[in-house]
């Protein structure tokens, strides 16, 4: 894959404090990773190093193959970025879409007609006019990515751009942004601090703590089985469960946990020792015992709860199964209708198709069969 944008071994120290140690970061074209990460853990950091804005202490920035620095008004020009404040001035909307494009020196001709194809991308065509100050927390978003898309960025850098609008305005415009870059084949670095927000717009996710990239990999992957415990917790999950391969049957395997039985559809070979994940939206819960009719959810664990506690609208359940752990999201009236509580039993159901395996490093190593 070709790397538009790529961060190299950077490091960078406030007052002595090391606040980034990123081995390597890089934006692949026409792909969005979201970078994840507790405030505080040097996002915006990294983010304004690979825009060029901050210089690093050590590292490289390599942008279409070149190595390029901080005072690059060339490649600086190239990207575009938004952050969590639109920044708009007063003015009209069209102003503020076209304020990328004065800078850059285009005709007005060019300029009006860029606007408004802009506008159009973010669902606000014929805006132009309307007052720049009168808009919603939502509306004025769309406004900040239309003007970073007027200016045809090669690499687009959004800075928790949604992070202070409320929770349902944020996840419906997260879903119209990361559909509209995604038909652009925008390359795109997408920070922020939400979970739910990341898995909505990525396809590689990269998780941060204290300076450093603890986990990375295609979201799929980094979401179900995060390698790094922390990051498990950070993504809402329990720590990977580990097991090994009895059978490998049409496409299913069966995996052994903790005296658990599991079936997943992975490509392993019986022996191989794997680690398991499942998304806590994955699992529907019913009541303990329960005449649940045969389907392709091959999964059926009676759990005990052991914790519950509110996710925002829905609940998040603990459950252990023998020695396995596994988060369930649960909405609140499924959470009343079960009578969810500690303690209580449940059967946990899931489809193998819901089962992320990825296999350990040394898997054959000793394994017998
Ligand atoms: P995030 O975006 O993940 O919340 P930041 O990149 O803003 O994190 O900050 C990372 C760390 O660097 C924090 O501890 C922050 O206090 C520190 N930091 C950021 N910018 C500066 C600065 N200009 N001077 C001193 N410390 C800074
Ligand atoms: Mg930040």
């Amino acid at each position: 894959m070709s790397a538009v944008l790529e961060a190299q071994g950077i490091r960078k120290s406030y007052r002595r404090r090391e606040v980034l140690a990123v081995d390597r970061l890089a934006l692949e074209a026409g792909r969005t990773v979201a970078l994840l990460g507790p405030s505080g853990a040097g996002k915006s950091t990294l983010l304004a190093v690979l825009g060029l804005l901050e210089r690093p202490d050590a590292g490289r920035i390599v942008f279409d193959g070149r190595e390029v620095s901080a005072g690059d008004r060339k490649a600086r020009l190239q990207i575009a970025a938004a952050f969590q404040r639109p920044w708009l001035f007063k003015g009209t909307v069209g102003e503020n879409v076209g304020y990328g494009l004065a800078l850059r020196g285009l005709p007005t001709a060019d300029w009006r007609c860029r606007v408004a194809e802009a506008l159009e991308r973010v669902g606000l065509g014929g805006w132009e006019d309307r007052s720049a100050l009168a808009l919603s927390g939502g509306e004025a978003q769309r406004v900040a990515l239309a003007r970073a898309l007027a200016v045809r960025p090669r690499v687009l850098l959004l800075d928790e751009p949604l992070a202070s609008l409320d929770p349902v305005v944020k996840l419906r415009l997260a879903q119209d942004f990361a559909r509209l870059l995604h038909e652009d084949g925008m390359t795109v670095l997408w920070v922020t601090h939400d979970h739910d927000e990341a898995a909505l717009v990525a396809d590689d996710v990269a998780v941060m703590r204290e300076g450093r990239i603890v986990a990375s990999g295609p979201a799929d992957d980094v979401f179900l089985v995060p390698g790094d415990p922390w990051a498990a917790g950070f993504l809402g999950l329990e720590a990977p469960v580990a097991g090994v391969v009895a059978e490998v049957e049409e496409g299913v395997a069966r995996i052994v946990c903790e005296g658990v039985d599991l079936f997943a559809v992975a490509p392993v070979e019986p022996g191989a020792r794997v680690r398991l994940g499942v998304r806590p939206e994955d699992v529907v819960l019913f009541e303990a015992g329960a005449n649940v009719p045969a389907s392709s959810a091959r999964n059926r664990l009676a759990c005990v709860v052991r914790e519950l506690e509110p996710a925002g609208v829905t609940f998040r359940a603990i459950l252990e199964c023998a020695g396995v752990r596994i988060a369930a999201r649960v909405s609140r009236a499924a959470a009343r209708e079960l009578r969810l509580a500690p303690g209580a039993e449940v059967l946990a159901v899931f489809k193998a198709t819901a089962v992320r395996v990825a296999e350990e490093p040394s898997s054959h190593e000793g394994a017998s069969g």
